[in-house]
């Protein structure tokens, strides 16, 4: 007799939305009451609430993160002929935005430890034509930015932080407690459904303290009208819906909750792996575990994989392709080499099951699996 074992996913919003499920309904029939679809009182509650939740001056809703970030670099006024250093680790909406605004992406490579933009290295790259620095807060850990911030603030070079995978992450700096989107000109948030707050469709966050940076991107957002059908700047439609946002207030009071177990998880697996032939990510108080990422070196990565996926269980490899490798970006003439660190990690790391709903049985279930494989 066999015995099925359920497979554990990578992520579960079935079991997510379950108990939310009548608040849910609820803010759809709202919305559907209202008649009022674009830019009402949905986004404007959601933003406020976003605000108190991250301890932020200003939030403002937009389509996706990948526009929050495009609005955040259109705010910056980054245009043909600029340069904007950034890392070749990332998801590709990061260089996407900065090369669709004509601009070119500047390369530093990752800190092997936290796979994130090496600060140092990021610095040198900083020149006459760069018109703003992108750091990427990989994985919801917040990237090491005191001392680009401060090459930054002193050369008037907006400092943009893609926090995609970081909501509510904070970092340890000389002068306190750094959260996301209070560095430098502001951070994009996206409510992808995988991300830690995930919406129900696409929708994303431009969040800063800077009260310009907030005028303009309410601007952009709306075509750039500042009043009925006048336009005073050429922008887009970056706007975030009210169905989205409606559904998005009932899921945000449990946010730190979720990032909490999600913490709770990274430590127990830190626990449980920890005499392994593998790269641990690096324990970080202040970060909110978007994924658990480890390394695995020599080439045994697709068959760990297999391995697992005999096991039933799932496991991702984020990314496997380096940005300055893409074929889309070939035109900056890189090649292999050119960021090892970057290579390194797109050829050795996968992530591990890791949400809020995995529950100790299927954490032992994966942990165990792995250390199987290395027996
Ligand atoms: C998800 C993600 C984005 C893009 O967000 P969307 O809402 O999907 O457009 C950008 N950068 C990073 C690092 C991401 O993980």
């Amino acid at each position: 007799m066999v015995t099925t074992v359920d497979r554990i996913p990578t992520s579960d919003l079935a079991a997510q939305h379950a108990p939310l499920q009548r608040a849910l309904e609820d803010a759809v029939a709202r919305v559907l009451a209202s008649n009022r679809f674009i830019l009402g009182e949905e986004v404007a509650a959601f933003e406020r609430e976003m605000t108190a939740a991250l301890g932020i001056g200003h939030a403002i809703g937009v389509s996706s993160g990948t526009d929050a970030l495009l609005a955040l670099l259109m705010a910056a006024g980054v245009g043909p002929g600029d340069e904007v250093v950034t890392t070749p680790y990332s998801f590709f909406a990061t260089v996407e935005a900065i090369v669709r605004l004509g601009a070119r992406p500047v390369f530093a490579d990752v800190d092997p430890d936290t796979l994130n933009l090496d600060p140092d290295l990021a610095a040198v790259r900083i020149g006459p034509r760069t018109r703003a620095v992108v750091v990427v807060h990989l994985y919801g850990r917040m990237a090491r930015t005191a001392s680009l911030a401060s090459v930054c603030a002193a050369k008037e070079i907006p400092l943009i932080e893609d926090a995609a995978q970081a909501i509510g992450a904070f970092g340890a700096s000389r002068s306190g407690v750094n959260r996301a989107g209070l560095l430098g000109a502001g951070a994009a948030l996206s409510f992808f459904p995988s991300k830690n707050l995930g919406g129900f469709g696409d929708g994303g966050m431009v969040i800063t303290g800077d009260e310009r940076v907030a005028a303009q991107v309410r601007l952009l957002r709306n075509h750039g009208a500042a009043g009925k059908l006048r336009h005073t700047v050429v922008g887009g439609n970056f706007r975030l819906d009210e169905m989205q946002a409606g559904l998005l207030r009932v899921k945000l009071p449990a946010l730190e909750t979720w990032s909490a177990e999600r913490r709770r998880i990274a430590a127990r697996y830190r626990e449980r792996l920890a005499d392994l032939p593998i790269r641990l990510p690096p324990w970080d108080d202040g970060c909110v575990w978007n994924q658990f990422v480890v390394g695995i070196p020599g080439d045994r990565r697709t068959a760990l994989i297999q391995h697992l996926d005999q096991r039933a269980i799932a496991s991702s490899i984020y990314y496997p392709i380096p940005l300055h490798l893409q074929p889309a970006l070939a035109h900056l003439g890189h090649g292999p080499g050119d960021f090892p660190q970057a290579e390194t990690a797109a050829r050795e790391t996968l992530a591990l099951p890791i949400f809020p709903e995995l529950g100790d049985e299927r954490l032992a279930r994966v942990a165990g699996a792995v250390a199987d494989f290395f027996q």
